[in-house]
Protein backbone atom coordinates (compact mmCIF):
# COMPACT_ATOMS: atom_id res chain seq x y z
CA UNK A 1 0.00 0.00 0.00
CA UNK A 2 1.46 3.74 -0.78
CA UNK A 3 -0.19 6.80 0.50
CA UNK A 4 -1.18 9.62 -1.59
CA UNK A 5 -2.35 13.36 -1.09
CA UNK A 6 -5.64 14.41 -1.34
CA UNK A 7 -3.97 17.48 -3.09
CA UNK A 8 -2.36 14.93 -5.57
CA UNK A 9 1.13 16.90 -5.22
CA UNK A 10 3.14 14.35 -3.22
CA UNK A 11 5.04 11.56 -4.92
CA UNK A 12 3.59 7.84 -3.26
CA UNK A 13 5.21 7.40 0.00
CA UNK A 14 5.08 3.99 2.08
CA UNK A 15 3.42 3.36 5.81
CA UNK A 16 6.48 4.74 7.30
CA UNK A 17 7.38 7.78 5.36
CA UNK A 18 3.44 8.23 5.79
CA UNK A 19 3.27 8.14 9.31
CA UNK A 20 6.21 10.19 9.74
CA UNK A 21 5.55 12.91 7.09
CA UNK A 22 1.97 13.49 8.93
CA UNK A 23 0.73 16.11 6.92
CA UNK A 24 1.14 16.28 3.34
CA UNK A 25 4.06 17.96 2.22
CA UNK A 26 1.66 19.59 -0.69
CA UNK A 27 -0.70 20.91 2.26
CA UNK A 28 -2.75 18.37 1.52
CA UNK A 29 -3.86 14.87 3.37
CA UNK A 30 -2.36 12.12 3.32
CA UNK A 31 -4.99 8.74 1.76
CA UNK A 32 -4.19 5.18 0.97
CA UNK A 33 -4.03 4.86 -2.76
CA UNK A 34 -6.40 2.30 -2.72
CA UNK A 35 -9.02 1.47 -0.13
CA UNK A 36 -7.93 -2.39 0.71
CA UNK A 37 -11.64 -4.53 -0.24
CA UNK A 38 -12.64 -6.62 2.90
CA UNK A 39 -14.30 -10.01 1.90
CA UNK A 40 -17.74 -11.83 3.29
CA UNK A 41 -15.25 -14.47 3.84
CA UNK A 42 -12.29 -12.50 5.83
CA UNK A 43 -15.02 -10.28 8.06
CA UNK A 44 -16.43 -13.79 9.01
CA UNK A 45 -12.39 -14.94 10.13
CA UNK A 46 -12.22 -11.87 11.64
CA UNK A 47 -15.04 -12.06 14.21
CA UNK A 48 -13.08 -14.58 16.04
CA UNK A 49 -10.23 -12.41 16.53
CA UNK A 50 -9.31 -10.40 19.93
CA UNK A 51 -8.98 -6.63 19.61
CA UNK A 52 -4.89 -7.18 19.42
CA UNK A 53 -4.97 -9.87 16.80
CA UNK A 54 -7.52 -7.52 15.08
CA UNK A 55 -5.57 -4.68 14.86
CA UNK A 56 -2.79 -7.03 13.42
CA UNK A 57 -5.05 -8.01 10.25
CA UNK A 58 -6.52 -4.62 9.34
CA UNK A 59 -2.77 -3.16 9.68
CA UNK A 60 -1.47 -6.10 7.32
CA UNK A 61 -3.51 -4.45 4.47
CA UNK A 62 -1.43 -1.12 5.29
CA UNK A 63 1.95 -1.80 6.21
CA UNK A 64 3.46 -3.21 3.40
CA UNK A 65 5.47 -5.64 5.18
CA UNK A 66 7.89 -2.42 6.72
CA UNK A 67 7.71 -3.77 10.39
CA UNK A 68 8.74 -6.94 10.59
CA UNK A 69 5.47 -9.29 11.88
CA UNK A 70 6.71 -10.09 15.02
CA UNK A 71 8.05 -6.33 15.77
CA UNK A 72 4.96 -4.94 14.93
CA UNK A 73 3.03 -7.77 17.56
CA UNK A 74 4.83 -6.69 20.04
CA UNK A 75 4.22 -3.39 19.32
CA UNK A 76 0.83 -3.72 19.31
CA UNK A 77 0.70 -6.05 22.90
CA UNK A 78 2.48 -3.30 24.36
CA UNK A 79 -0.06 -0.64 23.38
CA UNK A 80 -3.18 -1.86 24.56
CA UNK A 81 -1.55 -3.58 27.68
CA UNK A 82 -1.93 -0.04 29.58
CA UNK A 83 -5.85 -0.57 28.77
CA UNK A 84 -8.02 -1.45 32.44
CA UNK A 85 -10.32 -3.52 29.87
CA UNK A 86 -9.77 -6.96 28.82
CA UNK A 87 -11.65 -6.22 25.38
CA UNK A 88 -9.76 -2.95 25.05
CA UNK A 89 -12.96 -1.30 23.73
CA UNK A 90 -15.91 -3.34 24.93
CA UNK A 91 -19.47 -2.84 23.54
CA UNK A 92 -22.80 -2.49 26.34
CA UNK A 93 -26.46 -3.02 25.28
CA UNK A 94 -28.27 -0.10 26.07
CA UNK A 95 -31.48 -1.02 24.66
CA UNK A 96 -31.93 -3.47 21.66
CA UNK A 97 -31.83 -1.00 19.34
CA UNK A 98 -28.77 1.07 21.29
CA UNK A 99 -25.65 -0.34 21.89
CA UNK A 100 -22.68 2.05 23.29
CA UNK A 101 -19.18 1.73 22.18
CA UNK A 102 -16.68 2.50 25.50
CA UNK A 103 -14.02 4.00 24.31
CA UNK A 104 -12.31 5.14 27.18
CA UNK A 105 -10.52 2.50 29.24
CA UNK A 106 -7.07 3.77 28.21
CA UNK A 107 -4.79 5.69 30.37
CA UNK A 108 -5.95 9.13 29.94
CA UNK A 109 -9.91 8.25 29.91
CA UNK A 110 -10.94 9.11 25.99
CA UNK A 111 -10.78 7.27 22.89
CA UNK A 112 -7.60 9.26 21.38
CA UNK A 113 -5.34 6.82 23.77
CA UNK A 114 -6.34 3.71 21.17
CA UNK A 115 -4.74 5.35 18.69
CA UNK A 116 -2.30 7.04 20.36
CA UNK A 117 -0.73 4.58 22.60
CA UNK A 118 0.06 2.71 19.34
CA UNK A 119 0.90 5.42 17.40
CA UNK A 120 3.55 6.18 20.64
CA UNK A 121 5.23 2.84 20.54
CA UNK A 122 5.90 3.02 16.90
CA UNK A 123 7.39 6.87 17.45
CA UNK A 124 9.95 4.62 19.38
CA UNK A 125 10.63 2.10 17.53
CA UNK A 126 11.33 4.62 13.96
CA UNK A 127 13.51 6.75 16.56
CA UNK A 128 15.06 3.65 17.73
CA UNK A 129 15.65 1.90 14.85
CA UNK A 130 16.84 4.64 12.82
CA UNK A 131 18.58 6.51 15.60
CA UNK A 132 16.96 9.74 14.82
CA UNK A 133 15.19 12.21 16.66
CA UNK A 134 11.74 12.81 16.88
CA UNK A 135 9.97 16.23 17.46
CA UNK A 136 6.39 15.60 17.70
CA UNK A 137 3.91 18.33 17.73
CA UNK A 138 0.27 18.60 18.33
CA UNK A 139 -2.61 20.89 19.00
CA UNK A 140 -5.25 19.85 21.44
CA UNK A 141 -8.98 20.76 22.18
CA UNK A 142 -8.02 18.56 25.46
CA UNK A 143 -7.88 14.75 25.03
CA UNK A 144 -5.14 14.40 22.35
CA UNK A 145 -2.97 16.42 24.33
CA UNK A 146 -2.89 13.87 27.31
CA UNK A 147 -3.08 11.14 25.33
CA UNK A 148 -0.27 11.76 23.00
CA UNK A 149 1.77 12.83 26.19
CA UNK A 150 1.11 9.78 28.06
CA UNK A 151 2.06 7.85 24.65
CA UNK A 152 5.53 8.99 24.56
CA UNK A 153 6.47 10.39 27.82
CA UNK A 154 10.11 9.48 28.73
CA UNK A 155 10.87 7.78 25.59
CA UNK A 156 14.20 7.97 24.20
CA UNK A 157 14.67 10.13 20.76
CA UNK A 158 11.17 12.12 21.40
CA UNK A 159 10.09 14.96 22.71
CA UNK A 160 6.44 16.26 22.56
CA UNK A 161 5.41 19.72 22.24
CA UNK A 162 1.82 20.35 23.30
CA UNK A 163 -0.21 23.52 22.27
CA UNK A 164 -3.69 23.67 24.09
CA UNK A 165 -6.04 26.68 24.62
CA UNK A 166 -5.31 28.24 27.96
CA UNK A 167 -8.67 28.02 29.95
CA UNK A 168 -10.81 26.48 27.25
CA UNK A 169 -10.29 22.53 28.79
CA UNK A 170 -11.42 20.63 31.53
CA UNK A 171 -9.91 20.62 35.08
CA UNK A 172 -9.11 16.95 34.62
CA UNK A 173 -7.86 17.52 30.82
CA UNK A 174 -5.22 20.09 32.01
CA UNK A 175 -4.14 18.49 35.08
CA UNK A 176 -3.57 14.84 32.67
CA UNK A 177 -1.62 17.25 30.28
CA UNK A 178 0.59 19.53 33.12
CA UNK A 179 1.24 17.49 35.98
CA UNK A 180 3.60 15.15 33.69
CA UNK A 181 7.43 15.58 34.99
CA UNK A 182 9.41 13.94 32.03
CA UNK A 183 11.13 17.02 30.88
CA UNK A 184 10.48 15.45 26.77
CA UNK A 185 7.35 17.19 27.34
CA UNK A 186 6.60 20.72 26.53
CA UNK A 187 2.91 22.40 27.53
CA UNK A 188 2.31 25.60 25.30
CA UNK A 189 -1.20 26.94 26.81
CA UNK A 190 -2.23 29.50 24.14
CA UNK A 191 -4.06 32.57 24.44
CA UNK A 192 -6.80 32.06 21.64
CA UNK A 193 -9.16 28.66 20.75
CA UNK A 194 -8.71 25.39 19.52
CA UNK A 195 -8.88 26.44 15.79
CA UNK A 196 -6.23 29.01 16.70
CA UNK A 197 -3.66 26.44 17.89
CA UNK A 198 -4.54 23.72 15.25
CA UNK A 199 -4.17 26.71 12.76
CA UNK A 200 -0.52 27.37 13.90
CA UNK A 201 1.00 24.06 13.76
CA UNK A 202 -1.03 23.38 10.22
CA UNK A 203 1.51 26.22 9.16
CA UNK A 204 4.30 25.04 11.21
CA UNK A 205 3.72 21.69 9.32
CA UNK A 206 3.49 23.51 5.80
CA UNK A 207 6.70 25.28 6.26
CA UNK A 208 9.17 22.45 4.91
CA UNK A 209 12.25 23.76 6.14
CA UNK A 210 11.15 24.67 9.68
CA UNK A 211 9.31 20.79 9.66
CA UNK A 212 12.94 19.43 8.23
CA UNK A 213 14.60 21.72 10.21
CA UNK A 214 13.05 20.33 13.46
CA UNK A 215 12.20 16.79 12.68
CA UNK A 216 8.69 17.27 13.34
CA UNK A 217 6.22 14.69 13.62
CA UNK A 218 2.33 15.15 14.07
CA UNK A 219 -0.16 12.97 16.45
CA UNK A 220 -3.19 14.89 15.56
CA UNK A 221 -5.56 13.04 13.01
CA UNK A 222 -3.58 14.95 10.17
CA UNK A 223 -1.83 11.44 10.38
CA UNK A 224 -3.49 8.83 8.53
CA UNK A 225 -2.10 6.19 11.02
CA UNK A 226 -4.22 7.36 13.80
CA UNK A 227 -7.09 7.03 11.59
CA UNK A 228 -5.90 3.55 10.31
CA UNK A 229 -6.22 2.83 14.18
CA UNK A 230 -9.46 4.03 14.90
CA UNK A 231 -10.73 1.72 11.87
CA UNK A 232 -10.32 -1.32 14.08
CA UNK A 233 -13.26 -0.55 17.19
CA UNK A 234 -15.45 -0.29 14.03
CA UNK A 235 -15.08 -3.74 12.61
CA UNK A 236 -14.74 -5.15 16.31
CA UNK A 237 -17.76 -3.32 17.53
CA UNK A 238 -20.10 -4.53 15.02
CA UNK A 239 -18.78 -8.01 15.49
CA UNK A 240 -19.71 -8.14 19.39
CA UNK A 241 -22.80 -5.96 18.64
CA UNK A 242 -24.20 -8.64 16.19
CA UNK A 243 -23.08 -11.07 18.38
CA UNK A 244 -25.28 -9.99 21.24
CA UNK A 245 -27.86 -9.12 19.44
CA UNK A 246 -28.24 -12.43 16.85
CA UNK A 247 -28.41 -9.76 13.98
CA UNK A 248 -25.83 -9.53 11.10
CA UNK A 249 -27.48 -6.83 9.23
CA UNK A 250 -25.80 -3.60 8.62
CA UNK A 251 -25.89 -1.26 11.50
CA UNK A 252 -25.86 2.48 12.12
CA UNK A 253 -22.55 4.19 14.15
CA UNK A 254 -23.23 7.57 16.18
CA UNK A 255 -19.92 9.94 16.27
CA UNK A 256 -19.31 12.30 18.32
CA UNK A 257 -17.42 15.02 16.05
CA UNK A 258 -15.20 17.33 15.96
CA UNK A 259 -12.11 17.29 14.08
CA UNK A 260 -13.95 14.41 11.72
CA UNK A 261 -11.21 12.39 12.42
CA UNK A 262 -12.99 9.71 14.40
CA UNK A 263 -16.16 9.56 11.98
CA UNK A 264 -13.81 9.60 9.07
CA UNK A 265 -12.04 6.14 10.62
CA UNK A 266 -16.06 4.86 9.99
CA UNK A 267 -16.48 6.13 6.90
CA UNK A 268 -13.02 3.92 5.71
CA UNK A 269 -14.26 1.18 7.41
CA UNK A 270 -17.56 1.12 5.47
CA UNK A 271 -15.54 1.56 2.22
CA UNK A 272 -13.84 -1.32 3.38
CA UNK A 273 -16.93 -3.54 3.66
CA UNK A 274 -17.94 -3.39 7.32
CA UNK A 275 -21.99 -4.14 6.86
CA UNK A 276 -22.52 0.30 7.66
CA UNK A 277 -26.09 1.49 7.20
CA UNK A 278 -25.64 5.59 7.91
CA UNK A 279 -22.61 7.29 9.87
CA UNK A 280 -24.63 9.72 12.25
CA UNK A 281 -22.64 12.53 12.73
CA UNK A 282 -23.01 14.26 16.55
CA UNK A 283 -21.87 18.10 16.98
CA UNK A 284 -22.67 20.39 19.51
CA UNK A 285 -22.90 24.19 19.42
CA UNK A 286 -19.77 24.65 16.86
CA UNK A 287 -22.42 22.79 14.42
CA UNK A 288 -20.59 23.90 11.12
CA UNK A 289 -20.29 20.03 10.05
CA UNK A 290 -24.53 19.50 11.06
CA UNK A 291 -24.89 22.43 8.47
CA UNK A 292 -22.65 20.92 6.07
CA UNK A 293 -24.63 17.92 5.86
CA UNK A 294 -27.85 19.56 5.50
CA UNK A 295 -26.88 22.41 3.43
CA UNK A 296 -23.84 20.94 1.32
CA UNK A 297 -21.84 24.44 2.70
CA UNK A 298 -19.22 24.16 4.40
CA UNK A 299 -18.32 27.37 6.13
CA UNK A 300 -16.97 28.07 9.59
CA UNK A 301 -19.28 29.78 12.41
CA UNK A 302 -18.47 31.98 15.98
CA UNK A 303 -16.79 29.66 17.84
CA UNK A 304 -18.93 28.96 21.05
CA UNK A 305 -17.61 27.36 24.34
CA UNK A 306 -19.69 24.18 25.10
CA UNK A 307 -19.75 21.13 27.49
CA UNK A 308 -18.15 19.09 25.11
CA UNK A 309 -14.83 20.94 24.80
CA UNK A 310 -13.10 18.13 22.81
CA UNK A 311 -15.56 18.92 20.13
CA UNK A 312 -15.25 22.87 20.11
CA UNK A 313 -13.81 22.77 16.28
CA UNK A 314 -14.70 24.72 13.75
CA UNK A 315 -12.48 24.34 11.05
CA UNK A 316 -12.28 20.06 10.94
CA UNK A 317 -8.72 19.08 9.44
CA UNK A 318 -9.95 15.67 8.31
CA UNK A 319 -13.09 17.12 6.16
CA UNK A 320 -10.95 17.56 3.21
CA UNK A 321 -10.12 13.59 3.23
CA UNK A 322 -13.70 12.99 3.00
CA UNK A 323 -13.68 15.83 0.38
CA UNK A 324 -11.91 13.83 -1.75
CA UNK A 325 -14.24 10.72 -1.73
CA UNK A 326 -17.10 12.79 -2.63
CA UNK A 327 -15.59 14.81 -5.44
CA UNK A 328 -14.74 11.30 -6.79
CA UNK A 329 -11.07 11.82 -6.00
CA UNK A 330 -10.11 14.40 -7.94
CA UNK A 331 -7.13 15.83 -6.11
CA UNK A 332 -7.61 19.01 -8.51
CA UNK A 333 -10.58 19.76 -7.39
CA UNK A 334 -9.62 19.80 -3.92
CA UNK A 335 -6.68 21.57 -4.41
CA UNK A 336 -8.76 24.38 -5.91
CA UNK A 337 -11.29 24.30 -3.42
CA UNK A 338 -9.13 24.25 -0.42
CA UNK A 339 -7.44 27.19 -2.07
CA UNK A 340 -10.91 28.96 -2.22
CA UNK A 341 -11.72 28.02 0.93
CA UNK A 342 -8.56 29.67 2.37
CA UNK A 343 -9.24 32.93 0.39
CA UNK A 344 -13.16 33.30 0.60
CA UNK A 345 -13.54 30.84 3.67
CA UNK A 346 -16.54 28.57 2.50
CA UNK A 347 -17.15 25.40 0.04
CA UNK A 348 -20.32 24.42 -0.99
CA UNK A 349 -20.95 21.75 -3.49
CA UNK A 350 -23.21 20.40 -6.32
CA UNK A 351 -26.59 19.26 -5.17
CA UNK A 352 -25.30 15.96 -6.81
CA UNK A 353 -22.37 15.58 -4.31
CA UNK A 354 -24.94 16.86 -1.49
CA UNK A 355 -27.17 13.74 -2.08
CA UNK A 356 -24.28 11.25 -1.91
CA UNK A 357 -23.55 13.12 1.56
CA UNK A 358 -27.18 12.30 2.68
CA UNK A 359 -26.75 8.97 1.00
CA UNK A 360 -23.96 8.07 3.81
CA UNK A 361 -24.75 10.45 6.96
CA UNK A 362 -27.12 12.12 8.93
CA UNK A 363 -26.02 15.03 10.95
CA UNK A 364 -27.79 16.58 14.65
CA UNK A 365 -26.18 19.31 16.38
CA UNK A 366 -26.93 18.97 20.33
CA UNK A 367 -26.67 22.41 21.94
CA UNK A 368 -26.46 22.67 26.05
CA UNK A 369 -29.40 21.41 27.62
CA UNK A 370 -29.88 18.91 24.99
CA UNK A 371 -26.99 17.41 26.07
CA UNK A 372 -27.66 17.79 29.85
CA UNK A 373 -31.00 16.51 29.63
CA UNK A 374 -29.23 13.54 27.98
CA UNK A 375 -27.14 12.27 30.55
CA UNK A 376 -29.85 13.23 33.31
CA UNK A 377 -32.21 10.81 30.99
CA UNK A 378 -29.55 8.08 30.39
CA UNK A 379 -28.52 8.02 34.62
CA UNK A 380 -32.10 8.07 35.60
CA UNK A 381 -33.48 5.39 32.55
CA UNK A 382 -30.64 2.78 32.28
CA UNK A 383 -28.24 3.92 35.25
CA UNK A 384 -25.72 4.66 32.43
CA UNK A 385 -23.72 7.78 33.05
CA UNK A 386 -22.97 9.24 29.83
CA UNK A 387 -20.01 12.27 29.42
CA UNK A 388 -21.17 15.21 27.49
CA UNK A 389 -19.26 14.22 24.44
CA UNK A 390 -20.88 10.70 24.36
CA UNK A 391 -24.27 12.37 25.04
CA UNK A 392 -24.51 14.10 22.18
CA UNK A 393 -23.87 10.85 20.05
CA UNK A 394 -26.92 9.21 21.81
CA UNK A 395 -29.08 12.50 21.48
CA UNK A 396 -28.42 12.32 17.77
CA UNK A 397 -29.24 8.74 17.86
CA UNK A 398 -32.95 9.33 19.91
CA UNK A 399 -33.08 11.98 17.22
CA UNK A 400 -32.61 9.83 14.12
CA UNK A 401 -32.40 6.38 14.01
CA UNK A 402 -36.11 5.29 14.88
CA UNK A 403 -36.18 2.63 11.59
CA UNK A 404 -35.66 -0.06 14.08
CA UNK A 405 -32.09 -0.78 13.19
CA UNK A 406 -29.11 -1.16 15.67
CA UNK A 407 -27.19 2.02 15.98
CA UNK A 408 -24.17 1.49 17.70
CA UNK A 409 -22.92 5.45 19.76
CA UNK A 410 -19.48 6.15 20.24
CA UNK A 411 -18.77 6.47 24.03
CA UNK A 412 -15.74 8.69 23.92
CA UNK A 413 -14.90 9.81 27.16
CA UNK A 414 -15.15 8.98 30.45
CA UNK A 415 -17.63 11.26 32.61
CA UNK A 416 -14.82 12.52 35.43
CA UNK A 417 -13.11 13.79 32.89
CA UNK A 418 -15.75 16.18 32.54
CA UNK A 419 -17.24 16.62 35.83
CA UNK A 420 -18.40 20.43 35.25
CA UNK A 421 -21.36 19.05 32.91
CA UNK A 422 -22.14 16.16 35.37
CA UNK A 423 -22.17 18.47 38.37
CA UNK A 424 -25.04 20.66 36.26
CA UNK A 425 -27.07 17.50 36.22
CA UNK A 426 -27.02 17.03 39.84
CA UNK A 427 -25.23 14.35 39.96
CA UNK A 428 -22.26 13.40 41.86
CA UNK A 429 -19.59 11.20 40.86
CA UNK A 430 -16.84 9.64 42.22
CA UNK A 431 -13.77 9.82 40.48
CA UNK A 432 -11.15 7.05 39.35
CA UNK A 433 -8.46 6.79 41.85
CA UNK A 434 -6.09 7.70 38.49
CA UNK A 435 -8.57 10.71 38.24
CA UNK A 436 -8.04 11.70 42.16
CA UNK A 437 -4.87 11.34 42.15
CA UNK A 438 -3.45 13.94 39.55
CA UNK A 439 -5.02 16.91 41.98
CA UNK A 440 -2.02 16.40 43.78
CA UNK A 441 0.92 16.84 41.49
CA UNK A 442 2.01 20.18 40.57
CA UNK A 443 1.60 21.63 37.19
CA UNK A 444 4.41 22.34 34.46
CA UNK A 445 3.38 24.57 31.39
CA UNK A 446 4.18 27.68 29.33
CA UNK A 447 1.24 30.45 28.52
CA UNK A 448 2.65 32.13 24.92
CA UNK A 449 0.18 34.60 23.16
CA UNK A 450 -1.42 33.07 20.18
CA UNK A 451 0.99 34.44 17.23
CA UNK A 452 2.82 31.82 14.93
CA UNK A 453 6.21 33.65 15.72
CA UNK A 454 5.75 33.44 19.64
CA UNK A 455 5.51 29.82 18.86
CA UNK A 456 8.04 28.84 16.80
CA UNK A 457 10.68 30.43 18.74
CA UNK A 458 9.30 28.40 21.83
CA UNK A 459 9.65 25.39 19.81
CA UNK A 460 13.24 26.18 18.51
CA UNK A 461 14.78 26.17 22.03
CA UNK A 462 12.98 23.43 23.46
CA UNK A 463 14.12 20.50 20.74
CA UNK A 464 17.46 21.76 20.45
CA UNK A 465 17.80 22.00 24.26
C1 LIG B 1 -11.45 14.28 20.16
C2 LIG B 1 -12.76 13.96 20.76
C3 LIG B 1 -13.94 13.93 19.99
C4 LIG B 1 -13.96 14.33 18.53
O1 LIG B 1 -13.25 13.43 17.71
P1 LIG B 1 -12.76 13.91 16.25
O2 LIG B 1 -11.93 12.79 15.74
O3 LIG B 1 -11.97 15.16 16.48
O4 LIG B 1 -13.98 14.16 15.45
C5 LIG B 1 -15.12 13.53 20.61
N1 LIG B 1 -15.15 13.21 21.92
C6 LIG B 1 -14.05 13.23 22.69
C7 LIG B 1 -14.16 12.88 24.12
C8 LIG B 1 -12.82 13.59 22.14
O5 LIG B 1 -11.72 13.61 22.91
Amino acid sequence: MRYISTRGKVKPVGFIDAFMMGLGDDGGLLVPEQIPAVSQETLKEWQKLSYQELVLAIFDLYTNGEIPNKDLRELVLASYSTFRHDEVTPVRRIRDDLYLLELFHGPTFAFKDIALQLMGQLYAYVANKDGRSIHILGATSGDTGASAIEGVRGKKGIKICILHPNGKVSKVQELQMTTVQDDNVLNLSVNGNFDDCQGIIKELFGDLAFKSANQLAAVNSINIVRILAQTVYYFYAYFQAAKASGQWKPVHFSVPTGNFGDIFAGYLAKRMGLPVDKLILATNENNILERFIHEGVYMPGDFRATYSPSMDIQVASNFERYLYYVLDEDSEAIDKLMKAFKSEGEISISPESLAKVQSEFMAHGVFGKECLNTISDYQAKYGYLLDPHSACGVAAVDKHAADGGITISLATAHPAKFNEAIVLCGIQQNYPPEIEALFEKPQRQKLVDGKLEDVAKELVQFYNA
